[in-house]
């Protein structure tokens, strides 16, 4: 076999119910989202209408600066749709980072870019800045940045690199709902950001997703892609020399989803400082533990979004969890290198940072549904120590 296709083994553990203790993840649902979704299913308009355009407008408002919202189907259309704003053409490259959910790297498969994936940075698992310098060339197209867990990137100097070549940075904020960067919303600093409202992200629709888009030239043909390619409000007018010039795509997100997110962002700031009170609690706990440290707890001049409280631990991951299990904890990796998939090419020799980690990082249960209590029990179950 291949040495760098080597076996590796699973943890074999299945998922966990909620009735056997803490979960990793739960579903968010504010009880007012129930109330707004159901006047949706009573009126006459459930697809793309004006809850949609509340919803893009609110959204703006709180994270956007001076950007505009186009709310679409899922985290995945959010992404799609930034790389075509972004003109990536097929044989471009970007630069991407190799530590992500698989929906950064798939949609560029869609449109024949070529990936190169950048390594990781060991303290943060965000993408690499040395990495990207020393990778670049005159045919990057673009770079994408991930912030990992909720912690943002190194925005100033990932932007230092792409303004020399000219290029944009496109954000997958999809951890990052409520995270800020030297006082700056994660929403308002690059030409593209993107979030996902996916079952188990801050803010879910069921599935769905926004690109938050700062060049204000650019909405209409947002607008124009994720519907077909057409026009729709000139349609809607009656408007019938109305004629498709670009191929688009049915990405639009419906009233019924966006009532469900237009609840939960009125209700935010509540599940952002309660997510944040428990990595904060996790902090606390773990200070000083042995065998393990916090990945992104020491940052100065940015917010952690709190999405996932993610560890290091020095030695026998498998054993780690199957100890929390026992001890009635879930935990698992969630997220894999993304080279590890034939379609994005198969496994890379050159990312060091990530072959160092790969074996080590564990993701620990932070959701709405836990208090500071939990917190404090799974913290002193890992001090007790695993073998
Ligand atoms: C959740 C997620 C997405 C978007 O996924 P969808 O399921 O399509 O909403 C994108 N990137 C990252 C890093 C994610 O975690």
């Amino acid at each position: 076999m291949d040495p760098l296709h080597k076996e590796r083994p699973m943890n074999e553990l299945p998922v966990m119910n909620e009735s056997e203790g803490i979960v990793l993840f739960h579903p968010h649902i504010p009880e007012t989202a129930i109330e707004e979704v159901t006047k949706v299913l009573q009126s006459r308009w459930i697809g793309q209408g004006p809850r949609v355009a509340q919803f893009e407008k609110e959204f703006s408002q709180r994270f956007g600066g001076n950007g505009t919202s186009i709310a679409v189907g899922s985290g995945t259309d959010a992404l799609h749709l930034s790389y075509i704003l972004a003109g990536l053409q097929e044989g471009d490259e970007v630069i991407t980072p190799v530590f992500t959910c698989t929906a950064t790297s798939i949609p560029f498969l869609y449109m024949g870019v070529k990936i190169r994936f950048a390594d990781i940075d060991p303290e943060t698992l965000n993408i690499n800045v040395q990495h990207v310098r020393d990778m670049i060339n005159e045919k990057t197209k673009a770079i994408v940045c991930v912030h990992y867990g909720g912690l943002p990137c190194d925005m100033d100097e990932l932007h230092a690199i792409a303004k020399e070549y000219n290029i944009p940075v496109i954000e997958d904020a999809a951890h990052a709902l409520g995270a800020t960067y030297k006082g700056k919303n994660i929403g308002e600093i690059s030409q593209f950001t993107m979030f996902s409202f996916q079952a188990i992200k801050h803010i879910t629709t069921g599935d769905g997703g926004m690109v938050i888009v700062q060049d204000q030239s650019l909405t209409q043909k947002a607008e124009r892609i994720r519907w077909f390619g057409i026009d729709r409000s000139n349609k809607q007018k009656g408007v019938w020399e109305n004629d498709i010039t670009e191929v688009g795509y049915k990405y639009q997100m419906t009233d019924i989803s966006a009532a469900m997110g237009l609840a939960s962002l009125r209700e935010f700031h509540h599940s952002l400082s309660h997510r944040q009170s428990l990595f904060e609690e996790y902090k606390k706990g773990l200070k000083g533990a042995a065998g393990i440290k916090l990945i992104g707890a020491e940052a100065n001049d940015r917010t952690h979004a709190a999405w996932l409280c993610t560890a290091l631990v020095e030695k026998n991951r498998i054993n780690f969890m199957h100890y929390l299990r026992e001890k009635k904890i879930e935990s698992g990796q969630v997220h894999y290198r993304n080279d590890r998939y034939s379609i994005l090419g198969g496994r890379r020799d050159d990312l060091p940072n990530m072959d160092a980690v790969e074996e080590n990082y564990i993701v620990l249960p932070l959701h709405m549904k836990m208090n500071k209590e939990n917190v404090q029990y799974i913290c002193d179950v890992i001090k007790q120590g695993w073998s």
